[in-house]
């Protein structure tokens, strides 16, 4: 056995379930609701509405993707349409721009939030227009778990007319000014991914003020059947709808999503202190009124060969960490697009890494990961 073998692992971000899943999955078996839908369905909807507030509508679906596909189709986006998206975000934030045959065009982050650049917004809308193409949509994203500026975005949005999708696919239980992430967009979108802070296995829910956006997600992720007797469709649908066997999953869970909450920003708290003796890394702070759940607890290093030794060295010891999220103007397969970018997050890219940062961590786990970080330092 090799030296990395005998130690135990310590994941990114591992599931951690609370206690009573298995009591709804239970259930959906005794009760034969197997097949998709159903009781833990509805009651897990409505759960994650009570979480929200705002009386938001939700429609529980397969996953956090499918929830963007059908958003922006919801918002009447087809092909040709250009697509504004935050490059600073994982892949699936954009895929579904491409899945409708539109053309995405990414906006640099700030350095406040590491969300979408209010500024940049503005010179993406101004300079599409000036070429006469009136954007579509808007993905901006809570990465992280950490709110976008919603003010400031949403003012923009407003002036132009322009609809948000606002992926909050990282930031359930994070809130902006006390509200709720999650409910600010024509339509949110959330992930129950299994390394999400709740998890149904592999999920996702579209959420919305407007009744008529979740009727119609709940339409076309169910084939898009017309009413009537015989199998009739007016539309193309999708088979995008939750299952009732994991959203008793998901009902177990969003009890203890507080609980969630607060042990992830214990664990940032817990490395901001442990590590506050190098002054050379850098953590990104909560402004006035944003509340961010920590998903993942990220730090910047001096550079991007100290990004790596901490890497490579955390590895050495069995630990996971990672990178933070590649731009997406950055990547091969959305490289050729048109972008508004200052090199933001590029330089968080470099420079910036995610700690282990499961709600599942114990003390000894934390303190292996800032040892080892500091030994990078003597
Ligand atoms: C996880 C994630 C998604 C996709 O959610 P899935 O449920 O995995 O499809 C979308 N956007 C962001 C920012 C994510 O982190």
């Amino acid at each position: 056995m090799n030296v990395v073998e005998t130690k135990e692992k310590i994941w990114l971000s591992s599931p951690h379930m609370g206690g009573t899943e298995q009591e709804y999955v239970k259930d959906a078996f005794d009760t034969n609701w197997i097949a998709p839908l159903g009781p833990n369905v509805n009651a897990f909807e409505n759960a994650i509405g009570n979480t929200l507030g705002s009386s938001v509508s939700v429609a529980a679906l397969s996953s956090g993707t499918a929830a963007i596909h059908l958003g922006l189709k919801l918002l009447g986006v087809t092909k040709g349409d250009e697509v504004l998206c935050q490059s600073f975000t994982f892949s699936a934030s954009a895929n579904p721009i491409m899945y409708l045959g539109a053309t995405p065009i990414f906006v640099d982050s700030e350095v406040n939030t590491w969300n979408m650049s209010p500024s940049l917004l503005r010179k993406a809308i101004e300079t599409r227009i000036s070429e006469n193409k009136i954007p579509k949509a808007i993905i901006v994203v809570h990465l992280y778990g950490m709110p976008y500026k919603v003010e400031e975005i949403h003012a923009i949005a407003k002036e132009f007319k322009i609809p948000i999708l606002e992926d909050s696919a990282e930031a359930l239980g994070s809130s902006y000014m006390n509200k709720a992430c999650g409910t600010f967009g024509d339509i949110g979108v959330l992930s129950f991914n299994g390394n999400k802070i709740i998890t149904t296995s592999g999920g996702g829910a579209l959420v919305s003020k407007n009744k008529a956006y979740t009727d119609r997600a709940i339409f076309l992720a169910t084939q898009a059947r017309d009413d009537a007797p015989h199998y009739q469709h007016s539309n193309v649908g999708y088979n995008y709808r939750m299952s009732n066997v994991l959203a008793g999953i998901g009902r177990g869970q969003i009890e203890v999503l507080q609980d969630r909450v607060d042990a992830r920003r214990k664990n940032y708290e817990f490395y901001k202190k442990e590590l506050s003796s190098i002054k050379e890394i850098e953590f990104l702070e909560e402004p006035n009124g944003f509340y961010s759940n920590r998903w993942l607890s990220c730090i910047l290093t001096p550079s991007f060969q100290k990004r790596e030794d901490i890497r490579l060295a955390l590895l050495e010891e069995n630990i996971e960490s990672r990178p933070l999220w590649k731009p997406l103007h950055m990547q091969p397969i959305f490289s050729e697009y048109q972008k508004f970018i200052d090199g933001t997050s590029e330089a968080l890219f470099e420079r910036g890494l995610c700690l282990p940062s499961g709600s599942n961590l114990t003390q000894t786990d934390l303190y292996r990961v800032t040892n080892c970080i500091k030994k990078e330092w003597l």
